[in-house]
């Protein structure tokens, strides 16, 4: 790196760079010993039907409680997850504990027994063979419906691998769980590819979301998307709703299901219950 700099200049030290890499690997450090530690929490964010106006389901997002540097976003700490594989143990601590809740949730008189739970799966995860074995064992554990979870993976997962990532799809499907493809348009895979694929949902990518609200005839590739997905059997999924016009041009549009901060803001799993009883019908 040094001698890309050109000819007699030789960087030695870079202090700014050191302190990032003391950081990364102190974030690195502490992570390691977050779950036990009992550090990492959910935040859930309600998803609504569009079609009724009512909340259909949460989704699982995490968040780290360090000691520290505070409240942390995944963006802050899931790419070091990845990077140094503690991303498996962590998804699968996630899908426990979401999978517990929807299971206390669903034991609860106010809340109905089709309320969905979506949790993340990183394109890591997704690659490991033992990961049917751990979903087995969750469910038998939880004893939750396993077509009351959904399951979000990436592009990315399905570009990787697919041989085994198809066979992992297949036992997933066979098991009743649903699966969604998340951040859809971001990626490179063409919806043709995603059609030989037994997905269930498709979830727009916010940044398609935002464009609609700036553009008011031209709504992108928004209602294309939403056409081809649902003439091949996939409900439609919105992110990123901020404002009332998107929900009605998605409304227009046939979209099935829509999340964004208009509804909600991702809640702290206390506030989920008084959230579905006072939520106005949208
Ligand atoms: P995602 O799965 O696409 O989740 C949606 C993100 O958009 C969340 O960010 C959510 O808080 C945010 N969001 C929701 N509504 C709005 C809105 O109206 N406007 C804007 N600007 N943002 C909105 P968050 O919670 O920071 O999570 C970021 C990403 O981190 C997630 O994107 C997901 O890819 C990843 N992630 C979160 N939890 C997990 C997890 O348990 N495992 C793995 N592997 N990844 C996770
Ligand atoms: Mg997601
Ligand atoms: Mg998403
Ligand atoms: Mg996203």
């Amino acid at each position: 790196r040094a001698k890309a700099q050109g000819k007699g200049r030789y960087k030695v030290f870079d202090p700014a760079m050191y302190q990032e890499a003391i950081q990364l690997l102190e974030i690195e450090n502490d992570l390691r010993r977050a779950i036990e530690r009992e550090e990492l929490i959910i935040y859930y964010q309600p998803i609504i039907d569009l079609h009724t106006g009512r909340v259909a389901g949460f989704e699982a997002l995490l968040r780290w409680q360090h000691p520290v540097r505070g409240l942390m976003l995944p963006t802050e700490f899931i790419p070091i997850a990845e990077e140094t594989g503690l991303i498996n143990d962590i998804d699968i601590w996630v899908l426990q504990s979401a999978c517990n809740q929807l299971r206390i949730w669903q034991d609860h008189p106010a809340i109905s027994e089709n309320l969905t739970l979506s949790v993340n799966l990183s394109a890591r995860l997704f690659t490991q063979v033992n990961l049917i074995t751990q979903i087995d064992k969750i469910i038998n554990k939880t004893k939750i419906n396993p077509s009351n979870l959904e399951l979000e993976i990436t592009e990315s997962v399905i570009m990787e691998n697919t041989n085994l990532v198809r066979a992992i799809i297949e036992e997933i499907k066979q098991r009743n769980i649903k699966l969604v493809m998340d951040d859809f348009g971001t990626g490179y895979s063409s919806l043709s590819y995603i059609h030989s694929l037994p997905l269930d949902s498709l979830k727009i990518d916010k940044s398609f979301i935002t464009r609609m609200q700036f553009s008011q005839d031209n709504m992108g590739l928004v209602p294309t998307i939403i056409s081809i997905a649902k003439s091949m059997g996939m409900t439609v999924i919105a992110e990123g709703v901020e404002a009332k016009e998107q929900v009605e041009k998605l409304r227009s549009l046939n979209c099935d299901f829509a999340q964004g901060y208009l509804f909600s803001q991702p809640l702290a799993q206390p506030l989920v219950i008084d959230f579905i009883a006072s939520m106005p019908q949208w």
